[in-house]
């Protein structure tokens, strides 16, 4: 059991007491568990600065765009279609096909095609399959189907 002296008091007591038992002073911090704390103090605002000034680049923020963009004229083109079906709920559609349009049908915005096979429902219950195609309007962050129609 080693001693150290109280810094207060300067009476001996042992390094496993947290207080000094004669004046109640704390014991000194160690050294190795300062450098521990500034390590850890130190290593926690360089994270918090590394999150902070980390940036996305600009085309990994371009890709993430248009993977979207690509994403969401598939999904208006679903919905369009489903809200044309007799039976909205057995539709079934494949991965869409999204590509960008070059003909821009005289819109505002940036105009894509979006090709995917349906099945769904007819008006007599039986099963029936098809390509649905569209052309979908983008304007900002509205998506509009300016066109579509399913081929058999
Ligand atoms: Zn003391």
């Amino acid at each position: 059991m080693a001693l150290i002296k109280c810094k207060d008091c300067k009476k001996e007591f042992s390094t496993d007491a947290r207080r000094c038992p004669n004046c109640g002073a704390y014991k000194p911090t160690s050294k190795v568990v300062k450098i521990f704390w500034y390590f850890w103090l130190i290593s926690f605002i360089g994270f918090v600065a590394w999150v902070e000034l980390r940036d996305v680049s600009p085309e990994e923020k371009a890709a993430q765009e248009l993977e979207k963009t690509l994403h969401d004229a598939g999904y208006a083109c679903k919905s369009y279609m489903k809200d044309s079906l007799n039976d909205p709920g057995s539709a079934e559609f494949d991965t869409p096909v999204v590509t960008p349009a070059t003909n821009n049908a005289g819109g505002s915005g940036v105009s894509f095609n979006v090709r995917m096979s349906l099945r769904a429902k007819n008006a007599f219950g039986a099963l029936v399959g098809g390509i649905t195609l569209c052309t979908v309007e983008k304007t900002g962050d509205n998506y509009r189907v300016i066109w579509a129609d399913i081929a058999n």
